[in-house]
């Protein structure tokens, strides 16, 4: 579909009728589970499709496209605090029923992996030590004891990940996972459109205004007001200016801004890798995460910069260098594909979500967003008495 409407028998539908600006992970959770529960959903968003992800660069490219898709809630606590722990947690329970549904449905082959448990490792080389102790040493300070990193004997590192080689030092994660986000971005759009949704994309799913009940769209120089219960705003770094003030503090605008991250993918077929790895490096947050396929995604930069333009030299030279002194086998990897994307933060770089009559509004999800999100999306439902079915009848998942 190029622009337009698509999908949709909404008006056969009960229950209350929810319009989205921003279908990036927020918005296809959101209309996954308010489907569910027998309600109508109208998902608005310039890309063209929903089942096809839009090419690298493209502003309509959601962030969630591009993600590596680890879920993280220790190695995150680097950077976040326990409230996104605590999301990170609820989510880790919620995912699993989320990609059942999808494979339940047909939108997962049978035995395609999609999601896994297998924790995750953090690494560091002899001379990094420095570096690798102030991590660990805040990291063992947020987390909870159970969730702490456990430090790994050579011997114990070989068995896990017999192609590491390299590091002199080496901590499982044992309750992290990760995601295939581009797979499941896909299977939440076809599944979105299979039940009922219905989606204007290109210049129609472009919204320029989100009033309570109301999404503004342009139709060459008319503009046209879509009216509903209650809409949602997640339209990541698209949101802004719009976004409300945070808590009702009228002193306090938040202003999203994008934080350039690059990516590489890399074919890899003889190198064995079962989790994700991040290198513990004094300059640089390195990362190599296994997907299907014989893929591995080295990512990411975090740049303070709203740039999409391909990937530079100098993260190219460090992030794949990185990458390569830990798994060697690396060396003869095909690069297939690189890009650069915006992950949606506020000033202070956590998530908020904030609700009034007719409006939700919910960004900020930084560098964790697929970590956090199935959580998110239920206290949005709850806090708008939505987490039970619309009528008794709700769509069968
Ligand atoms: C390089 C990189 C690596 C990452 N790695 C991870 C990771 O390993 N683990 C993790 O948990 N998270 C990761 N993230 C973060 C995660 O991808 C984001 O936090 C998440 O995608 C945010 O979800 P969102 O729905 O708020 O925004 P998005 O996913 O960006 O979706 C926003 C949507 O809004 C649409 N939109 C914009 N403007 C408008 C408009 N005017 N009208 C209608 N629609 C509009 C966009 O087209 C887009 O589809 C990574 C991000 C990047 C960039």
């Amino acid at each position: 579909m190029a622009g337009g409407s698509a999908g949709g028998n909404n008006a056969k539908r009960g229950g209350q009728h929810f319009g989205v600006a921003g279908a990036g992970l927020l918005g296809r959770l959101l209309a996954f589970e308010l489907l569910q529960r027998g309600h109508r959903v109208s998902l608005f968003d310039p890309a063209p499709s929903l089942t096809q992800a839009p090419p690298a660069g493209d502003p309509a490219r959601a962030a969630a496209w591009t993600a590596a898709g680890m879920l993280s809630p220790t190695a995150e606590l680097e950077c976040a605090n326990e409230a996104v722990f605590q999301l990170g947690l609820d989510s880790l329970h919620r995912w699993p029923g989320v990609v059942d549904t999808l494979r339940r449905t047909g939108h997962f082959m049978p035995n395609e992996v999609v999601l896994t448990r297998a924790g995750s490792l953090l690494l560091a080389h002899r001379g990094d030590e420095g570096a690798a102790q102030r991590t660990l040493a805040l990291l063992n300070k947020k987390a909870p004891a159970s969730h702490r990193p456990q430090a790994l004997t050579a011997a114990e590192l070989k068995a896990l990940e017999p192609d590491i080689h390299g590091p002199a030092h080496a901590w499982l994660l044992p309750h992290e996972g990760h995601i295939h986000t581009v797979r499941t971005m896909a299977a939440l759009g076809a599944w979105a459109l299979a039940h009922g949704a219905t989606f204007h994309g290109g210049e129609a799913g472009q919204v320029l205004a989100v009033p309570p009940g109301e999404l503004h769209t342009a139709q060459g120089s008319q503009r046209r007001v879509h009216r509903f219960d209650h809409v949602f705003d997640v339209r990541g770094v698209g949101a802004r200016p719009e976004l409300p003030v945070r808590g009702g503090d009228p002193g306090f605008t938040p202003q999203v801004r994008g934080v350039r991250g690059e990516v590489f993918w890399l074919y890899a077929p003889g190198v064995a890798l079962h989790r994700p790895v991040r290198l513990l490096h004094p300059r640089w947050r390195v990362y190599v995460v296994p997907r299907p396929g014989n893929l591995v995604v080295v990512g990411a930069t975090e740049i303070e910069s709203e740039d999409r333009s391909p990937v530079s030299l100098r993260s190219t030279l460090e992030l794949l260098s990185a990458a390569h002194s830990v798994l060697p086998g690396l060396a003869e990897a095909r690069v297939v594909h690189s890009e650069a994307n915006l992950r949606p933060a506020l000033p202070d770089n956590l998530p908020a979500s904030t609700h009034q009559p007719g409006l939700s509004c919910i960004n900020g999800l930084f560098r964790h967003g697929w970590l956090i999100a199935p959580a998110l999306v239920h206290q949005a439902l709850h806090t708008l008495n939505l987490a039970a079915p619309a009528s008794p009848h709700p769509v069968p998942a």
